[in-house]
């Protein structure tokens, strides 16, 4: 049997999704910008694209700009903040995707730009009164704080942050590389998010595109010089068959949320219980068990060191079962993830990530307990 379980690094491609970017790869050729009937075919499919985002997300179609995904659209929100918005102070967590800590690194050391870490418990929680107080002593700050954490699974509080943010005049990025389509979305109902950050693969769409919201209250200059693409934001010719494909994906996700999240809830339930019933000293990592405060998709399990295999993702791997130790960058290693180094987990434990999709079935639980169950002692 073959079990992927490795969701969160990155999600197959829908059936559908193929379909839509096929006849467009064969015939859709032209270039975006050309004034012909072939660019204007193309073009008109990129901004129907843009229309199917923003309509979800409920702001504006001129809001969104495609990227190559979620490293580039982190990039730009904190490196634009900091050169067109003239933030002095970012606000960020220490358990944040790398896209992020290393772009707010590189400002640290080569700008006047001060980083401040937000306090965060063994759970996993961001501090929020920590958050307020840092913001109360810092004008003009940008926090960055993801939507959801890619390896515990934690769900922030984003519209609550945003409004904290607008309390003390500070910008908003959110990287939500993992929650758009898990959650549901209303950017003008709270029109306190900045920059929100975003990546096709990970909802069944291509890779190596995606997008970023920039709220129209704001204004930056383009980072890619060029032809003046993306509305002069964003230079190079589009990835037009991969927009219009996260595109579709991104329509096929929120058609059925509901019933997907309902599918996702009972495998992470199911994998929970028996992980439990066959594991005495399983740890679940972060808010696994509080249900509406951590993803459906995202379940991160520790156990005692001597309990379990050294090298039990090469081994389930072996038996067919694809998971993960920690984040896609440092998956296929056995280095401490970052993320787990700072909820203090021991050192003397093995963790795995399991993460799921609405392709995964109920019985593929059971197979992954009785793998698991091999390298058990
Ligand atoms: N942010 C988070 C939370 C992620 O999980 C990832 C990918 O794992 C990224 C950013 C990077 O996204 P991309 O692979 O599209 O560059």
């Amino acid at each position: 049997m073959k079990v992927y379980f490795d969701n969160a690094a990155t999600t197959k491609i829908e059936d559908e999704v193929i379909k839509t970017i096929l006849p467009i790869m064969k015939n859709g050729f032209g270039n975006p910008s050309s004034p012909h009937s072939y660019g204007r075919s193309i073009k008109s499919h990129i901004e129907i694209s843009r229309k199917i985002i923003s309509k979800e997300l409920n702001c504006e179609s001129n809001e969104i700009y495609f990227t190559s995904g979620g490293t580039e659209s982190d990039n730009m929100a904190i490196n634009s903040a900091v050169r067109d918005l003239k933030v002095k102070t970012i606000i960020s967590s220490k358990i944040e995707h790398l896209a992020v800590l290393e772009t707010i690194n590189s400002l640290g050391l080569l700008n006047d730009v001060k980083i401040k870490f937000v306090k965060v418990d063994e759970k996993g929680n961001i501090d929020l009164n920590d958050l307020e107080k840092i913001l109360s002593k810092n004008f003009n700050a940008l926090v960055s704080l993801m939507h959801a954490n890619n390896e515990i699974g934690n769900i922030l509080r984003i519209y609550e942050v945003a409004d904290l943010c607008e309390k003390y005049n500070a910008y908003f990025h959110t990287d939500a590389v993992q929650t758009i389509g898990h959650l549901r979305f209303d950017l003008k109902y709270n029109n306190n998010i900045h920059f929100l950050a975003s990546s096709s693969h990970k909802f069944h769409g291509p890779k190596g595109v995606g997008f970023l919201y920039i709220n129209n209250k704001i204004k930056i200059k383009s980072l890619i010089k060029g032809g003046g693409q993306e509305r002069n934001l964003r230079g190079g010719t589009e990835n037009t068959y991969s927009i219009v494909g996260m595109a579709k994906a991104f329509e096929l996700s929120y058609k059925n949320l509901e019933n997907h999240e309902n599918h996702l809830i009972k495998i992470k339930r199911y994998m929970i219980s028996e992980l439990k019933k066959n594991f005495s000293n399983v740890i679940f990592n972060g808010l696994s068990e509080c249900f509406d405060l951590s993803l459906n998709s995202i379940l991160s399990v520790s156990f005692p060191k001597n309990s379990i295999s050294d090298f039990i993702i090469i081994n389930l791997d072996i038996l067919g079962v694809a998971c993960s130790g920690g984040s896609a960058c440092s998956s296929g290693s056995i280095k401490k993830s970052h993320v787990l180094k700072e909820l203090n987990e021991k050192k003397d434990r093995s963790t795995i990530r399991f993460s799921f999709s609405r392709f995964n079935k109920i019985e593929e639980v059971d197979y992954v307990i009785n793998c698991l169950k091999k390298f058990y002692n």
